[in-house]
């Protein structure tokens, strides 16, 4: 018997002695979970988003059971259930075809008390964004905002003021970074220009109608039987999987990055891309032959955001893509921005007041549950890169002896014992399969946000406790002497 649900939140009341006026900057998938969150505390939340219309590009998105679970927990599971594909499994295969090892998604599901998901990001999106305006949040677009300025309108009270292009300005007690991986929000809080990082890789993004793939018996399993399949090869791996109940299939290859410098999205050639698969497991060259046009995007990350998240006035912090972006090689990036707001929206929640040193405690805490978690996803999606891309040889072989290996511990529902493990000579998170529990499973997937925060926020509190038992003692010293 696994663990239950989350329970739904309501959304609270809130006096004006501690009701923030909060600015959301962009409205992608992080933005618009932080407007649910906050507006969830009681807060008043206004998105401000630089493009015309609200949208996202017609691709795939894979949830986690720890990023379903703050789904849940904002009230969205009956809403978003009708759009989502649940996967029985995720198959690891070489790219030559063979089954490598598998990770029961539905046995975790199972154990963590929520699912493993699947959506066309457009429906995701958009039920966030209802959400979010359910909850009284408001929304403007055509704002891209150009600076951050301060105000101070009271002693020990600091404002932040968007300004936009446009030269509009938006004031907020607290405003939230949300503009994705080339943000400009970043730099703004650094005080210096700081572009992604490039991965060396790029992604090939393709949606296919499912109609064509039916007529093929070896193709129509895709979707009759819903898996995520993950292919590993030298350089390069594809992924596909299932989305609104079979109506479309998503592919995902990941290749050598060949963009000019400077783009970051630009239009794929088809020829190009089939060139690359031609040698793969012959129902890839199939698929992709009932491709007409593609895309491709440039991988970058955002590593080691230093010194800190947030502006020392306590009134601007950034989320999502904009301090962490991963490469999507854990299908975690999203799910660590929805966390983030869902975490920012719990901290926010325990404000007595409007003051900097309120602020300033709720961010501290915010980023303390943050950083780490985040800064180990960025770090084992590059090294995911590395193990997805071995070229057949030796390396190889280990990956896959291990991958094998750890498959013992498939249909136990729960991790194996430290015991356990050292009698088959593995070492824990070594299994290559991320998800599985001895990969980052373990911390990654049973993750909840409201714990975290409750013992954070009594670690910030003590620690600001004895330095002030400690202030207090030095002082009786001084006046003594
Ligand atoms: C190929 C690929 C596959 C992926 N697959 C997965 C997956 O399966 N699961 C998963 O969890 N994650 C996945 N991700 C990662 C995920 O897409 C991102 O981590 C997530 O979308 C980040 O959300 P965000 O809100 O931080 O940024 P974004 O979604 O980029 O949103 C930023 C918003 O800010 C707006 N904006 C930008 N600048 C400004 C400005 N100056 N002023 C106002 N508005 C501005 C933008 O218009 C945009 O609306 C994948 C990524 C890629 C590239």
């Amino acid at each position: 018997m696994g663990r239950p649900k989350p329970q739904v939140i309501q959304q609270q009341h809130r006096d004006a002695a501690s009701k923030l006026d909060v600015i959301v900057i962009g409205a992608g998938l992080g933005g618009l979970g932080a407007a649910i969150s906050i507006a969830l505390t009681g807060h008043k939340v206004h998105i401000v988003e630089a493009a015309s219309e609200i949208g996202e590009i017609g691709a795939g998105i894979q949830v986690l059971p720890n990023s379903s679970r703050v789904l849940f927990s904002w009230g969205m599971e009956e809403q978003l259930a009708r759009h989502a594909t649940r996967p029985k499994q995720c198959n690891y295969l070489h790219w030559k075809g063979g089954n490598i090892s598998h990770m029961d998604f539905h046995e975790y599901a199972e154990e963590l008390g929520t699912p493993f998901w699947d959506f066309h990001r457009a429906n995701l999106h958009l039920e966030l964004l209802n959400r979010a305006k359910e909850l009284g949040a408001t929304m403007e677009t055509n704002s891209k905002v150009a600076g951050i300025e301060y105000e101070y309108p009271e002693e020990g009270r600091t404002v932040a003021v968007a300004v936009l292009e446009n030269g509009g300005r938006r004031t907020a007690d607290l405003i939230v970074g949300a503009d994705g991986i080339n943000s400009r929000c970043r730099e703004i809080l650094l005080g210096r220009p700081d572009p992604p990082v490039l991965t060396g890789d790029l992604a090939y993004r393709l949606l296919l109608n499912t109609e064509d793939m039916m007529k093929d018996p070896e193709l129509r399993t895709f979707i009759e039987n819903p898996q995520v399949n993950y292919w590993m090869g030298p350089d390069a791996h594809a992924v596909n999987y299932v989305l609104r109940g079979g109506k479309l299939f998503n592919m995902v290859l990941l290749v050598p990055d060949d963009m000019p410098a400077g783009a970051n999205t630009v239009a794929g050639n088809v020829e190009e891309m089939c060139a690359l698969y031609k040698d793969w497991d012959p129902r890839i060259p199939k698929l992709l032959a009932l491709c007409d046009s593609v895309f491709k995007w440039r991988l970058c990350i955002r590593p080691n955001l230093n010194p800190t998240w947030s502006h020392e006035s306590g009134a601007f912090t950034i989320l999502g893509d904009a301090a962490h972006a991963t490469l999507p090689y854990l299908a975690s990036g999203a799910g660590m921005s929805l966390e983030d707001g869902h975490v920012l929206g719990l901290c926010l929640g325990r404000l007595a007041g409007k003051s900097d040193d309120e602020k300033k405690k709720a961010l501290k805490v915010y980023e303390r549950c943050r950083r780490e978690r985040t800064e180990k996803i960025v770090a084992r999606g590059n090294l995911q890169q590395h193990l997805y891309h071995v070229h057949d040889g030796a390396e190889q072989e280990e990956r896959d002896r291990l991958l094998k290996e750890f498959s013992v511990f498939n249909g136990r529902g729960k991790p194996a014992s430290e015991e356990e493990l050292q009698e088959k000579g593995l070492e824990d998170t070594s299994d290559p399969f991320p998800w599985r529990w001895h990969g980052v499973g373990k911390w990654l997937l049973p993750y909840q946000c409201e714990p975290d925060v409750e013992q954070r926020w009594a670690e910030v509190e003590s620690e600001a406790a004895s330095v002030e038992s400690r202030r207090r003692a030095s002082t009786e010293v001084r006046a003594q002497l």
